[in-house]
This record gives structure tokens, sequence and C-alpha cells, in this order.
């Protein structure tokens, strides 16, 4: 068993809608393993259909956001606040997707504020961060993750949380949704170093308690091998979590 557990996290985008997600839930092949949590990141519209089928069923998969606003009220058409999501059950979100970032235009300043309001209301923040085919072959993939991270790093409620409420997940964006998944090589390389960088900012004991996920392309059949890796501790998955066939495989992959 890994020393952080292992956390298998689905990030749904904009799929299934609340039928949909009610049938994935009651055909999702589901045992509880120990050091081990599943998680499913669906749209706002399906949140609460996802927590009562995962509730009736008696199945402990957590259901986070995909996003939210960092302010708790206000004028803002369109968005989702914190204390909304906490009125029907919802601890967990997901900050930082790189769609986020490209179609969005979250920089990462708008992406601390989110960060840093969630934590201050009490959620449990997966914060994504990843390069580009083109920085990466630039040479710039440690560049681009330090600057991605270093806000977030040199803030007092951030680095207070790295480990506890605010976790990692590494995702090349060259590798999110067109089936090139980074080695396994490549991948415990970038998050051996991203551990590197929380070492030297946050110290030995904060920096081994941060969960960092790999997502990018991950199907049942490199999972295994990706999740062999020292400091892979576990997956963000996206085409592959819209299957209950395919997503349960992925969690079956993990050893009890
Ligand atoms: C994602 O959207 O976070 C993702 C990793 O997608 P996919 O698994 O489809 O590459």
């Amino acid at each position: 068993m890994k020393p952080r557990g292992i956390l298998l996290a689905g990030n749904w985008k904009m799929n299934h809608g609340p039928t949909a997600a009610q049938e994935f839930f009651r055909a999702l092949p589901y045992s509880k393993k120990p050091g081990a949590t599943m998680r499913i990141y669906p749209s706002f519209l399906s949140l609460s259909t996802a927590l009562d089928s995962v509730n009736s069923a008696g199945k402990e998969i957590e259901i986070g956001a995909q996003n939210f606003h960092a302010e708790k009220s206000g004028a803002f058409t369109g968005e989702v606040s914190g204390p909304m999501l906490q009125e029907i059950g919802i601890h967990q979100v997901l900050l930082g997707h790189s769609e986020r970032r490209q179609y969005f235009g979250e920089t990462p300043a708008v992406i601390l504020k989110k960060t840093v309001s969630a934590l201050q209301q009490g959620f449990e923040v997966l914060l994504c961060i990843g390069e580009t085919l083109a920085e990466r072959n630039a040479g710039q993939t440690q560049a681009v993750l330090t600057h991605q991270l270093e806000s977030t790093l040199a803030d007092p409620i951030c680095a207070a949380a790295f480990g506890t409420s605010l976790h990692l997940a590494y995702e090349p964006v060259w590798a999110i949704g067109t089936g090139m998944t980074a080695t396994p090589a490549q991948a415990q390389e970038t998050h051996a170093s991203l551990r590197s960088l929380l070492t030297r900012t946050l110290g030995q004991t904060s920096a081994d308690a941060v969960q960092i996920l790999y997502g990018g392309s991950v199907t049942p059949s490199n999972f295994a091998e990706l999740l062999a890796c020292a400091d892979i501790d576990g997956g963000l998955v996206g085409g592959a979590s819209l299957k209950p066939e395919s997503f349960g495989a992925l969690w079956n992959l993990i050893p009890s």
C-alpha cells in the first residue's frame, strides 16, 4: 500500500446529466478498499443525484464539484458558490484544470483566489497543473510547473493546507483526451521533481503527505504501470471515468 493512500478521481467534465449519473452509479462495480478512495466530479447539475445515488447504495464514493466561485454570494450570473455546494453536502472541489485555464481564462491569480477561498471555507482542493507540448519540447516543463505552483506555495493558507486539504494533479496538457499518455518514467520524473519542490518550500513532512495524482489519457491498460511509480498516488481520469466498466476496471487495478 502507498504511504499516502491512493485516490482514483473521475472528472466527468460537461458529460452525464442526472439520469446518466444515476445509471452510472447503479452500474458501477464498487467494493471498499483499505487505503484507497474513489471520487467523482460530476457537473453541478448532477451533484445532488450523484450524492443520493452513492448514499442510497451505501457506496463510499466521494463526490466533488469541478469548479466554484471564490465569492460566497453576489452578482455573479451563472456561478455557483461554496456555501451553495456545502448546503447540498459537497466538500471537495477540483481547481485549475487546464480546460478552465484555456477556455475560461483562469490565470494563476484567479486559481489562487479560488484555492484560498475554498480552503478557508473548509473544502478539500485537488489542484491541477501541467505543461503544454510546446512547453515540454522547449524543455520548460519544470519552469512552467514551478510558475503554476509558486503563488500557491507562497500563500500561508495554501502552504499550511498542503498534504491535508490541498493535493495536486499533474496533468500534462498534451496528454489530456489525446490518447498520448506520459510514459511511467516521464510521469515519475515530473512527480519526483514536484515533490522535491514541495520539500524545499514546505519541508519533508508536508511534502511527503501531498498526494500527487497523474492525469492524461489514463486507461485500464496503462494505469497499473503508472500506479507502480513511487511518487504517483493515483489518477485523475476524464474519458475513462464516463463508463462504469472502465472506471470500475481502474478501481480493480488498485492493489487491496
Ligand atoms: C482530465 O480531463 O482531467 C483528463 C485527464 O482527461 P482524459 O483522461 O480524458 O485525458
